[in-house]
């Protein structure tokens, strides 16, 4: 039986913890905010009683079987497909692109192999190796598709010109030729009926586990525990002793209407003469359930301070030395390891974070 400490209770933490707990170890949790469930956190909304996802919207979604057995264990998960729909040169158009998008902004009546062919003509063929995530978009869609969906929107929730940023954001052909307006192409897609964060309340539901809210952990206790797992930033572990890693942060404007606002749950807007990204309803995450007013939240991105919640660690063309250091740096603790998105500065998507955490467990 060994002593173990988390720093977190997040997804990552509260998978690592149950596995843990599970074998008969002590698990102290450590959390710095008032409640679980790190950025994944859900509450009912005082006025509506809609189910909030509060750090922004989670769909669940993961071809990974293991995965997905893991979470309907501590939760029922309701069909949810994830459409979006995004508002761009005063129309309002189908994303991913796909056979629809691609004929009313063209104002044509392609079919998939007409559009196919049609769309290959406005790519830039020039472009044989891609660096960066506009000449990415230009090779595959071409200029006209490339700025009314992909420039506008990634420069706001960048804050960075696409041409600095790698082509690796972009990574597949972002353009469907047929209908299929299904967001994610994963065999399982659902949203937890009662919320993540009971989800995650029922993963840590284990008597070898105590949480503590309210209480951020630094690294001079690690030598208190056999093992520490550490989901929180990986500099700030380290005092930020380099410099500050980059982050993009996100502010969500809260809104009220009657009845409904805006039809479906996400509205993206292309233009960058709009200053948020994009408009979340969030009755419309948990379609079963009906309320009579709505909650809607403007998503707004910008660089974090210091002060900030950090939500999107940030990748430039070329790499970033300082994150190595960090690495090189984190490689070093004994009994640290360093785990989740803040852990290892990488985006992580919550099936992957699960997958990841599950060989975690295994390893240790
Ligand atoms: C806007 C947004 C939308 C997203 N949408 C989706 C989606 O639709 N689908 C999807 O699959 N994934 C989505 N994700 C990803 C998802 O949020 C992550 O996969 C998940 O949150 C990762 O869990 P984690 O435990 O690694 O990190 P976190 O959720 O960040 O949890 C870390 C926890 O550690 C705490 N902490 C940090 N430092 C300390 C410390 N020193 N001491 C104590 N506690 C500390 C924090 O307060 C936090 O609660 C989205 C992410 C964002 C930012």
């Amino acid at each position: 039986m060994k002593n173990i400490a988390m720093a977190g209770a997040g997804l990552s933490c509260a998978v690592i913890a149950r596995k843990l707990a599970e074998k008969g170890h002590k698990i102290t949790i450590f959390e710095s905010r008032n409640h679980i469930g790190g950025n994944c956190h859900t509450e009912r909304d005082d006025k509506t009683g809609v189910m909030i996802h509060v750090y922004g919207p989670h769909i669940f979604h993961t071809d990974n079987k293991e995965v997905w057995d893991f979470v309907n264990q501590y939760m029922e998960f309701k069909p949810y497909v994830n459409r979006v729909k995004s508002t761009t040169k005063g129309q309002v158009f189908s994303l991913p692109v796909n056979l629809h998008t691609i004929n009313q902004f063209f104002n044509k009546t392609l079919s998939p192999n007409e559009a196919r062919a049609f769309i290959e003509q406005q790519a830039d063929m020039s472009i044989t190796d891609p660096q960066s995530f506009e000449e990415q978009a230009m090779r595959f869609v071409g200029k006209d598709l490339y700025e009314a969906f992909f420039k506008g929107y990634t420069q706001k929730q960048w804050g960075i010109d696409p041409k600095n940023l790698p082509a690796s954001i972009l990574k597949r052909l972002p353009v469907r030729f047929n209908y299929d307006d299904n967001y994610f192409a994963h065999p399982y897609q659902g949203m937890p009926k009662d919320g993540y964060t009971k989800m995650i309340e029922n993963i840590l539901d284990h008597q070898n586990i105590e949480i503590r809210l309210n209480t951020p952990f630094v690294r001079e206790q690690a030598v208190e525990f056999d093992h520490v797992f550490y989901s929180g930033t990986i500099d700030g572990y380290f005092n930020y002793e380099y410099g500050r890693l980059p982050y993009r942060t996100l502010d969500f404007k809260k809104k009220y209407a009657k009845g409904d606002f805006q039809g479906c749950a996400v509205m993206n807007y292309g233009d960058v003469s709009v200053p948020y990204t994009r408009i979340s309803e969030h009755k419309y995450f948990s379609t079963w359930e009906s309320f009579e007013d709505t909650v809607y939240f403007e998503e707004y991105s910008r660089s974090c301070e210091q002060e900030d919640t950090p939500y999107y660690p940030i990748n430039l063309v070329g790499g970033n030395e300082l994150i190595e250091k960090y690495r090189y740096k984190a490689a070093q603790e004994k009994n640290v390891t360093f785990v989740g998105r803040l852990g290892t500065y990488r985006y992580l998507d919550m099936d992957v974070t699960i997958a990841e955490a599950l060989k975690v467990v295994g390893e240790f």
